[in-house]
């Protein structure tokens, strides 16, 4: 019997059994508080934060210390607006992000924009890559930060992330980095591409969830920021709370993990989506590739059907786990605002699925999803043909 397939990697990865390993002690014998120096229970939890930390820095080339843990991408990228529009607001209260930017980071704009701060949302092009042009037209002497996602969740378009620090940089504006998406799936080198702060979830790239880190420069620029979480004065004071201890062993292996096999990793996502899209384009006269002609990640297709719903195709394959509309939180059925800012119509967005494939996606679950997909596209074109 066919097992179902999970193609929703970008909703959530599952938990690497290496990382879920490297948890298991933290979660048994040595279950020590990380700030308790007094003793040998909290060595080893500290010791184990340590490695994480380094694993972690070593993904992205950034030093130990650059590296907080959070609860996830939602805090990290939190703690880095609202942190930095604190630290900041002498300089001016202005922000600027892309259009389609997580919610995560649309919110917390929108939260700011109650506090009497100014937001500019900048528009995509038709395939899904920031306008250069209006970012830089963007930035005024008020703009304390801009942010921009390196792979978008719905898409897996890239932005040009180490142009847009470039920008910044010119401006004298920070940039904040949410690389959910992208960390442990493309190299990722924070020092070459000038990014001063970053946002890293563990539960997309195959660790545990509720870990996330925030990567913040030390040098060149040194990035301040007014903590939003006040306790113990854990994270140098950043970000207080007891460290879940397994959860960043957990998400230090995912990093080892990712750092010693993405490269190989994304060539062989990659060849198995580009054969997934051209048996589909074969089969599927008028499909689009949403984000095609931009750069995209190699594991991702999101598809638009012509004339079909792609609701009603999920109710067709169900044995295919895959995405629609805005995907990422279930809480929200408003239609996608990433495709939406691409320039497409709402029938548009509603005939459009995301398809997320990952580290524990076979050659065969690949094969079976491309003829369910273009099985379950026949039923609904025929019986279309027959309501006629
Ligand atoms: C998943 C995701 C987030 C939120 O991360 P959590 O760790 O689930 O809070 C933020 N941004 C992007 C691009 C994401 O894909």
């Amino acid at each position: 019997m066919q097992k179902p397939v999970y193609l929703d990697n970008n909703a959530t990865t599952p938990l690497d059994p290496r990382a879920l390993e490297a948890m298991m002690p933290f979660l048994t014998g040595q279950f020590g508080n990380a700030s308790s120096s007094q003793h040998v229970f909290g060595w080893l939890a500290d010791e184990a934060v340590s490695v994480a930390r380094w694993q972690l820095a070593t993904l992205i080339n950034a030093f130990s210390e650059e590296i907080y843990f959070t609860s996830g991408a939602t805090e990290s990228v939190n703690l880095a607006i609202k942190g930095v529009a604190e630290a900041y607001q002498t300089k001016g209260r202005h922000m600027v992000c892309l259009e389609t930017e997580h919610r995560a980071v649309l919110d917390t704009h929108e939260y700011l924009k109650h506090k009497g701060w100014e937001v500019t949302l900048v528009p995509v092009k038709r395939n899904g890559m920031v306008n250069l042009e209006a970012l830089e037209a963007s930035l005024r002497p008020d703009t304390v930060l801009v942010s921009a996602m390196l792979a978008n969740n719905e898409t897996g378009v890239i932005q040009p992330v180490a142009e847009i620090a470039r920008i910044c940089t010119a401006a004298d504006v920070l940039f904040l980095c949410d690389a959910s998406q992208a960390a442990g799936k493309m190299l990722l080198n924070v020092k070459e591409a000038g990014i001063p702060l970053l946002a890293l979830s563990a539960h997309k790239m195959y660790g545990p969830k509720g870990i996330g880190a925030l990567y913040l420069s030390r040098r060149n620029p040194r990035v301040s920021l007014i903590p939003q979480q006040h306790g113990g004065g854990h994270e140098s004071g950043k970000r207080s709370g007891t460290l879940n201890v397994p959860g960043i062993a957990g998400f230090g292996k995912a990093a080892e993990i990712a750092s010693q096999e993405l490269e190989a990793e994304a060539i062989r996502l990659e060849g198995l989506r580009n054969s997934f899209e051209a048996r589909l384009l074969a089969a599927l006269p008028g499909l689009k590739i949403n984000g095609m002609g931009a750069a995209r990640m190699p594991h991702v297709s999101n598809l638009m059907f012509p004339g079909i719903s792609g609701a009603e195709l999920m109710t067709k394959m169900p044995m295919l786990a895959v995405a629609a509309g805005s995907a990422c939180s279930a809480a929200d059925e408003t239609p996608s605002h990433v495709l939406k800012a691409m320039g497409l119509s709402e029938a548009e967005i509603k005939s459009s699925l995301r398809f997320s494939f990952g580290r524990f996606n076979t050659a065969d679950e690949m094969e079976f999803a491309a003829l369910t997909v273009i099985g379950a596209c026949g039923l609904l074109t025929t019986s279309a043909i027959r309501n006629i």
